[in-house]
């Protein structure tokens, strides 16, 4: 090979085509199949498959290449979540974002009703705030954009700043996906995603993934994985890389439309407010009150009234029609995940429900 092809490190739109196939040997298959398995024949690098599944390690390769680091998947996003929560040391404190996915939360508050740890809120989009929350903490929890406020963190800023306090970071970066945001590269220790959502891409799979740059962190989430067996199915290890392949060309046209909705929304009748942060493929309009947003998720029928996002389809949800959702977030709130379909389409839909 020579100096110039050795340097020039595949792009990442490339590796989501790229990365975790098998070697090019004529005749074989060159996407890995999916191997059903509980047990290997002793004596090789797999013996139990709570261990290990060649499925998930095709998909673990691309993610870890994208991100930067090492990869661990995991039965869900919450898995994921669940496993690098357990690195808090018992007494140890949490700052995370108060807008951070309602789950994440809600397990934080389990550890610190249980003592375990305590848990800090702040203000991702306030980087004072979090800073001024850091001393003594074991670990910070930041979700960029939030969901579903759509607040943005200062990774480079927080991750520095946390590296100097010694306290853990991490990005939950299930909104941006690796080719918008590489929290990794700036300074992140760990790197959480829901695949579920953009990456395996089309609401048909329940998957998750943490990857870390360092290989004590790899070490200890793998270690959780086998010990807790939250493992994923290979057929969902399967579904997910397979998601992935598309990625960067589903996130072209999302994002196209989502930019294109924000400016056809902002001067919509009965639209007090359009949240946009600027990339990736989630809005949020914000209506007069929840009356006014329930009628809109009723009268719409190209948009599917429904939670989770990321999908290829456009789906929508007023968010506080959960008890759980954060009190901050107004009543009149939807949030939109755009999809890959015709933005007129899209806008026309949305305008007649709004109209
Ligand atoms: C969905 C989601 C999760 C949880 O992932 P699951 O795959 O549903 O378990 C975590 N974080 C964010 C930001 C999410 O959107």
């Amino acid at each position: 090979m020579s100096d110039a092809r050795r340097s020039a490190l595949p792009r990442p739109e490339t590796i989501v085509v790229s990365a975790g196939r098998p070697p090019h040997v004529p005749g074989a298959p060159f996407n890995e199949p999916v191997t059903f398995a509980s047990a290997f024949v002793a004596g090789g690098e797999l013996e139990y498959a709570r261990y290990g599944n060649p499925s998930w390690t095709a998909l673990e390769e691309a993610l870890g290449a994208l991100e930067g680091g090492e990869c661990v998947s995991f039965a869900s996003g919450m898995a994921a979540v669940s496993a690098v929560i357990h690195l808090v040391p018992v007494g140890g404190a949490v700052v995370v974002a108060r807008h951070s996915y309602q789950h994440t939360l809600a397990l934080l508050d389990d550890g610190a009703r249980s003592g375990r740890f305590e848990v800090r809120r702040v203000d991702i989009a306030d980087a004072d705030a979090v800073e001024a929350a850091l001393p003594g903490a074991a670990m910070v929890w930041l979700e960029s954009p939030t969901n579903p406020a759509l607040e943005l963190a200062d990774i480079p800023r927080l991750a520095a700043a946390a590296r100097a306090a010694g306290v853990l970071s991490v990005v939950d970066n299930t909104f941006a996906s690796p080719l918008l945001q590489r929290p990794l590269e700036h300074g992140a220790d760990l790197v959480v995603h829901s695949a579920t959502k953009l990456i395996a891409g089309h609401s048909d799979v329940v998957l998750g993934a943490v990857v870390t740059g360092r290989d004590d962190l790899a070490e200890r989430i793998r270690h959780h994985r086998g010990l807790h067996g939250a493992i994923p199915g290979p057929m969902e290890a399967f579904l997910t890389l397979r998601g992935l392949r598309t990625l960067s060309v589903r996130l072209e046209r999302a994002e196209a439309n989502a930019r294109e909705l924000a400016r056809r929304l902002a001067d919509a009748p009965g639209v007090v407010e359009v949240r946009d942060p600027g990339f990736g493929t989630v809005l949020a309009m914000v209506l007069a009150d929840a009356a006014a947003a329930d009628r809109v998720v009723d009268r719409v029928r190209l948009w599917v009234s429904a939670t989770s996002l990321g999908g290829v389809e456009s789906t929508l949800e007023r968010r506080r029609r959960w008890a759980t959702e954060a009190p901050t977030i107004p009543e009149g709130l939807i949030r939109m995940s755009v999809g890959i379909e015709h933005v007129d389409d899209l806008a026309d839909d949305l305008l007649a429900a709004l109209g």
